[in-house]
């Protein structure tokens, strides 16, 4: 209790303030939406999840994952040491190539430990059955049992479409990802898709939460019940049940494949959406590349007791890595997310802004976004953003308050 005191007491005297800074875009607070049914209901704060964190600092576990993963978390640390965000970071390499699972059970102990990760994608790279994702590892361990991705356009990008706001919310654990496949008899090969209703009601629960939480006005369940009828047709049933909780609040469904038509020419109708695994990750990433492809938008995913950030389209770029052309915003993003979690709004704020700054007033944008420049020069426009707003460098972390 004292412990818990003198760190919100160190919190709330840290020596800066983003007050007066125009709030370019306001992000929504779903960060602080809760986890757990009951706690969903009753809207605890974070501090239900556990962190390790001694005054007033948090210990954070980093995957960097392969590809363009390291360098962008090298930009990631770059900033914080720069803005002095209060995180120390536990650097964890997974190497896919390496017999066993040492340096995953390691990773998962480590963000047991700490509550929180930052995540770049672990490349899969075997075709053996028994090689499982370490990704999906990780998520499955950890119950990491929803997926948010939150699509919002940055105006003056390129983008096929603009003012794009729309909130993905993916069951994360089981459904097409369930890895359970064999070939009974040689040429038939079956493969499992898990729909269960504990998982299939906590995700929906999540998803009205969420629009409750953030005023918005309806979810839309995303589903094939008309050819999967079992397995989609009781994670719809679930959303049906669920919704009786929410009347305020508008559901309706939507068959995948309209849905994916739907969004590439009118994704302005949705708002929130729910939906399994697998059709989670195509309709984010038809999103994403509406707005400006997978270098922007960041993803988060919770389960009751542990939090990782990572990009949103879960790209690893190896055919980019080390040429200085990644877009860097979407791990930033996915850092401001972790930020925010954890109570560093001023820390999250102010990089948030230099970000927006940087590619939507400056044009500083990489090559995806049709820009010239370099990862280098995007993370360099952020850092001269933040030292303008610095004072009485190098004995603090101190911004103006203008
Ligand atoms: P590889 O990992 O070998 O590149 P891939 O072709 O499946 O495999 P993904 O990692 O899935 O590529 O990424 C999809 C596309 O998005 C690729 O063209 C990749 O270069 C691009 N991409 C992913 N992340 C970024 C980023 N941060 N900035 C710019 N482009 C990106």
């Amino acid at each position: 209790m004292a412990l818990r005191l003198t760190q919100r007491l160190l919190q709330t005297q840290t020596p800066f303030l983003t007050r007066g800074y125009p709030m370019l875009v306001t992000k929504e607070k779903s960060e602080d939406v809760a986890h757990t049914k009951s706690s969903l209901q009753k809207k605890v704060t974070r501090t239900d999840i556990p962190s390790a964190q001694y005054g007033g600092r948090h210990a954070v576990t980093m995957l960097p994952g392969g590809g363009i993963g390291p360098e962008l978390m090298t930009y990631v640390r770059e900033i914080f040491s720069y803005c002095g965000a209060p995180i120390d970071f536990e650097v964890i390499d997974i190497d896919p190539s390496t017999e066993g699972n040492d340096d995953l059970d390691y990773a998962i102990m480590s963000i047991k430990r700490n509550g929180v990760a930052l995540k770049g994608n672990i490349e899969t790279k075997s075709q053996e059955l028994s090689d499982i994702s370490r990704n999906v590892a990780i998520r499955n361990e950890l119950d990491l049992y929803v997926n948010v991705v939150h699509c919002k356009s940055y105006p003056g990008i390129p983008a096929r479409h603009q003012d794009i706001d729309v909130v993905l919310i993916r069951q994360n654990t089981d459904g097409e990802y369930a890895m359970l496949e064999h070939e009974s008899v040689p040429g038939i090969v079956e493969s499992m898709k898990v729909v269960t209703v504990e998982n299939a009601e906590r995700v929906a629960r999540y998803a009205f939460e969420y629009a409750r939480q953030n005023n918005r006005k309806k979810v839309t369940t995303i589903h094939k019940a008309n050819i999967m009828k079992l397995s989609d047709g009781l994670f719809l049933e679930c959303a049906n049940r669920v919704h009786k909780d929410y009347p305020e609040l508008e559901h309706d469904n939507m068959i995948i494949d309209n849905t994916c038509m739907q969004a590439v020419s009118k994704p302005h109708q949705f708002d929130v959406m729910n939906m399994t695994n697998l059709y989670g990750t195509i309709v984010s990433n038809v999103l994403c590349g509406l707005m400006g492809g997978a270098g922007l938008i960041s993803g988060r995913n919770y389960g009751d007791h542990y939090a990782v950030f990572e990009p949103g389209t879960r790209n690893t770029g190896t055919a980019i890595a080390g040429k200085n052309i990644a877009n860097p915003v979407a791990m930033i993003n996915a850092s401001i997310d972790m930020l925010n979690h954890l109570g560093h709004k001023e820390h999250a704020n102010v990089i948030y802004e230099a970000t927006y700054q940087t590619i939507c007033n400056d044009a500083i944008r990489t090559p995806d976004l049709g820009g010239n420049h370099s990862s280098t020069d995007v993370v360099e426009n952020i850092l001269k953003i933040l030292s303008a707003k610095r004072v009485n460098w190098p004995h603090g972390n101190y911004f103006n308050q203008l």
